[in-house]
């Protein structure tokens, strides 16, 4: 048997420790919170000015209709006088030369008085339309003037605007980024409040080493669960199936061990099914249980929970609870004749041990269903592949 030593100087978490990371995300998490608060108080007020300016453009796009409307106004006006001014001076030159109702207006005229009264009248209307008509064109004027200046204006507005929508859409982005971080964090806390739940529940006390407080010794290195070995699975894709764990070809009856010390979290015959196809011997059977006697052990390393699972045993000399030390001896190994008759295990091609590993407490499922579990090459280095040998 080959032992393999990792030297380990790890200071020890405790309960309390991870209390304290709890406080500190929460902090972090208050702190993210009102930085996206403050952001989306900004955004709300960069919205009520681009609304403000928007309103603002609205006035502007109505004054101008107005100017224009005034300013055609006063155009007809003047049409309207110039055309008034005109009919005057061709009546009164019509009345000087050929006789009128206007001459007869002037001439009508009851004394000389009366006469150049007349006469002043007919001169004055005239002049009082060409008055108004040169106020009108100082009006329609100033009316360009203050058409051409709100024109400056809804362009400025305009700009105004775009610039305030930039604003926002970043600050949008922003507040996008710092949400995403409060919600990062949150789901760091909702773990590691899961976590502590996980500790108390195996009567950890604040003060103690999360690493050793469920009674598991820390593993300080890790013992090959098998003397010696000739791989013949990977772990993954395995030809036509996936198979999370490495199959070690050994003659049945190997000593199976303990690859560190831990708790026994399962010790059973599993996968039982009414019927199944051996690709062994080519037949069908009744009453099967596939992978047949399956041993799981809880580890604690590097302050982190890993679980061990030990397939197809023929006899077993630990039960659910047992505490192990690294490397006892915990089974023997099957795969072959002796194991599929006792266990009625006809889902193993040969003799030999499925082993796996995986992160965290949880028991490990199904072989074709990758869960936490990893190649176990991680820690036996002579796992490396098919054909591999120990
Ligand atoms: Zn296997």
């Amino acid at each position: 048997m080959i032992m393999m030593f990792i030297p380990l100087s790890v200071r020890a978490t405790t309960l309390q420790d991870l209390y304290d990371e709890l406080s500190n995300l929460e902090s972090s998490y208050n702190a993210a919170k009102n930085k996206a608060n403050m952001t989306q108080a900004e955004i709300n007020k960069v919205r009520a000015s681009i609304t403000t300016i928007e309103n603002e453009i609205t006035q502007a796009q109505n004054d101008i209709v107005q100017a224009e409307k005034d300013i055609k106004k006063s155009e007809e006006e003047i049409a309207k006088r110039k055309d008034e001014t005109n009919q005057m001076l061709k009546y009164l030159q019509i009345a000087n030369s050929k006789g009128s109702s206007m001459i007869e207006y002037i001439f009508d005229a009851e004394d000389y008085t009366d006469l150049i009264y007349r006469y002043s009248v007919v001169t004055q209307l005239s002049e009082a339309n060409k008055k108004l008509m040169d106020e009108l064109t100082v009006l329609i004027s100033e009316l360009e003037t203050k058409k051409a200046n709100l024109k400056t204006k809804q362009i400025e507005l305009s700009n105004k605007k775009k610039e305030l929508q930039n604003k926002s859409t970043l600050l949008q982005l922003q507040y996008q980024k710092e949400n995403d971080s409060g919600l990062n964090i949150a789901e760091q806390i909702a773990a590691k409040k899961k976590n502590i739940k996980y500790y108390e529940s195996i009567g950890c006390k604040r003060s103690s080493d999360i690493t050793t407080c469920n009674g598991i010794p820390a593993v300080t290195g890790w013992t090959y669960p098998l003397a010696s070995f000739r791989q013949s699975s990977n772990y993954g894709w395995d030809e036509n199936r996936y198979h999370y764990a490495v199959d070690l070809g050994t003659p049945e009856g190997s000593t199976v061990r303990a690859v560190g010390p831990g708790k026994v979290i399962f010790a059973g015959s599993v996968g039982y099914k009414s019927s199944c196809y051996s690709s062994y011997t080519g037949q069908y059977y009744s009453d099967c249980h596939c992978g047949g006697y399956v041993i799981q052990i809880l580890h604690t390393y590097n302050g982190q929970e890993y679980v061990s699972l030990y397939m197809h045993l023929i006899n077993s000399y630990v039960g659910y609870g047992t505490r192990v030390s690294g490397g006892q001896a915990i089974g023997t190994s099957g795969g072959g004749t002796q194991e599929i008759s006792k266990w009625h295990d006809h889902c193993t091609a040969g003799a030999h041990l499925h082993f796996t590993m995986s992160k965290g407490p949880n028991l490990i499922g199904s072989s074709g269903v990758k869960g936490n579990t990893f190649d176990p090459v991680r820690f036996f280095p002579a796992m490396r592949g098919i054909g591999s040998t120990l």
